[in-house]
C-alpha cells in the first residue's frame, strides 16, 4: 500500500467513525445507538437538606444528529409536560430517530412530591430563577447546576416545557427569546414555529450573561444553543388536549431538526406578541378574577379584584392596554407582588397598528 492510498484509507476510516452513532451518556445513564436508557441524576445532600434525584431518559437514535433536551417539571405542579414526556418515553422508537433525545422527566422533584407552586419546599426558591445554579448552593441551585452541567451542556437544542402552574388558568403559547447571538435567536424562532402553537411571545428581556442566565432556556441560549420555553395546560390539570399539544409540538420540532422523517408542519400564521405584561397584586388577600384565559380585553377592562379577609375590596386590577388574557390566576390566595394575570397585545386586539 502506498502512502497516498494509506492516507486515503485512514481518512475514510476517520470519516466513517465520525459519522457513526456513538453511545450517549448523561450522568450515570448511557444508551447505545438505537436504544433507550433511563436512570437518575443524583443531587447529593448538603447541610440542611436531603438532596434529591432527577429522573432522566436518553433515547439515542441509530444515526448521529442533533441532541434535543426536553425538560419537564421545573415547576412541580405543571403536570401536562411531565405526562407528555412519559408518553414520549413509551412511544419513541430509538431505532427510527436521527440524533438523540434527553428527557428530564421531573426537574424539580421536591416541588413535585410536595405539590407546591412556584417555590421549592426545600429552600423557598423558584427553580426557574436560579440558573445556571451553584454546585454548593441550596437544593434548587444544585438542581439547576446539575441540569446545566449534565443536560444543557450535552444538548444542541433545548425545550423547557411548562404550563400554567397549579393556580394559573392559561391559554397555550411559546416564548421566543430574541437575546443571544443572531443565529441562536433565529434558531429559537424556528423552534417556536415548529412547535406549532399559534401564540408566540417575543421576549427581548432575558439576561445576556451566561453566569447569570436565571432561566433554564436562557441558560442554553447564553451558551449558544437555540432554546424555547413552551406553555400548554395549567391549574394542575392533566387534560388530554394540553398533553397532546405538547406531544405534537415535540414531533414538529423533531421533524424540523431532521430527527424524524414525518411530523406536523410549522404554524403557518402565528400571532407574534410584541408587548406583554404580567399584572401583579398590590395587596395580600383573596383574588376574584373578572376574566377568563383567552378573553380579549380593552385598555382599562377589569381583570380582577383583591379583597381583604373581611370582604372589603382593596384593589381593582385593570388591563394596561388592549390585548388578550394569556393567563389569569384561578385560585383565591394572593400575596402582595404576585402575578394575577398576564396580558399580551395581539394583532386581533389592536396590536397591528403598533
Ligand atoms: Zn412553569
Amino acid at each position: 500500500m502506498n502512502t497516498l492510498s494509506f492516507s486515503a484509507l485512514l481518512l475514510l476510516l476517520l470519516t466513517t467513525s465520525a459519522h457513526a452513532q456513538q453511545p450517549f451518556t448523561v450522568g450515570p445513564v448511557s444508551a447505545a445507538p438505537g436504544t433507550t436508557a433511563s436512570g437518575d441524576l443524583t443531587v447529593p445532600p448538603r447541610a440542611g437538606d436531603q438532596g434529591t434525584t432527577i429522573p432522566i431518559s436518553v433515547i439515542n437514535g441509530a444515526r448521529p444528529g442533533p441532541v434535543l433536551a426536553l425538560t419537564a417539571g421545573v415547576h412541580g405542579q405543571e403536570y401536562t409536560s411531565i405526562l407528555a414526556l412519559q408518553r414520549l418515553l413509551k412511544t419513541a422508537d430509538a431505532k427510527a430517530i436521527t440524533g438523540t433525545l434527553i428527557l428530564v422527566h421531573v426537574a424539580n422533584m421536591p416541588s413535585f412530591l410536595a405539590r407546591t407552586i412556584y417555590y421549592s419546599p426545600a429552600d423557598g426558591k423558584n427553580l426557574n430563577r436560579v440558573f445556571p445554579g451553584k454546585a454548593d448552593g441550596t437544593l434548587s441551585e444544585r438542581i439547576a447546576h446539575a441540569i446545566t452541567q449534565e443536560v444543557i451542556a450535552r444538548a444542541t437544542h433545548v425545550i423547557d416545557l411548562h404550563c400554567g402552574d397549579g393556580n394559573e388558568s392559561l391559554r397555550p403559547y411559546s416564548y421566543w427569546i430574541t437575546t443571544g447571538k443572531p443565529d441562536v435567536a433565529e434558531g429559537g424562532r424556528k423552534l417556536a414555529l415548529a412547535f406549532g402553537m399559534d401564540h408566540i411571545i417575543i421576549d427581548r428581556e432575558r439576561p445576556l450573561d451566561a453566569a447569570e442566565s436565571v432561566y433554564l432556556s436562557n441558560t442554553a441560549i447564553t451558551r449558544g444553543k437555540p432554546a424555547l420555553t413552551t406553555e400548554s395546560g395549567g391549574m394542575a390539570l392533566t387534560d388530554e388536549e394540553s398533553i397532546a399539544r405538547i406531544e405534537r409540538g415535540i414531533a414538529g420540532v423533531m421533524k424540523h431538526l431532521g430527527m424524524r422523517a414525518d411530523g406536523p408542519a410549522p404554524v403557518a400564521q402565528p400571532i407574534m406578541i410584541e408587548r406583554s405584561e404580567v399584572l401583579r397584586s398590590g395587596a395580600t388577600g383573596i383574588f376574584y378574577p373578572a376574566v377568563e384565559r383567552g378573553h380579549t380585553v380593552a385598555q382599562g377592562t377589569l381583570v380582577g379584584r383583591v379583597t381583604d379577609f373581611h370582604g372589603r375590596v382593596v384593589e381593582e386590577i385593570r388591563a394596561p392596554f388592549a390585548g388578550e388574557i394569556l393567563y389569569v390566576i384561578g385560585t383565591p390566595p394572593i400575596s402582595k407582588g404576585e402575578p394575577v394575570a398576564y396580558v399580551g397585545m395581539t394583532a386581533a386586539a389592536g396590536g397591528a397598528s403598533r
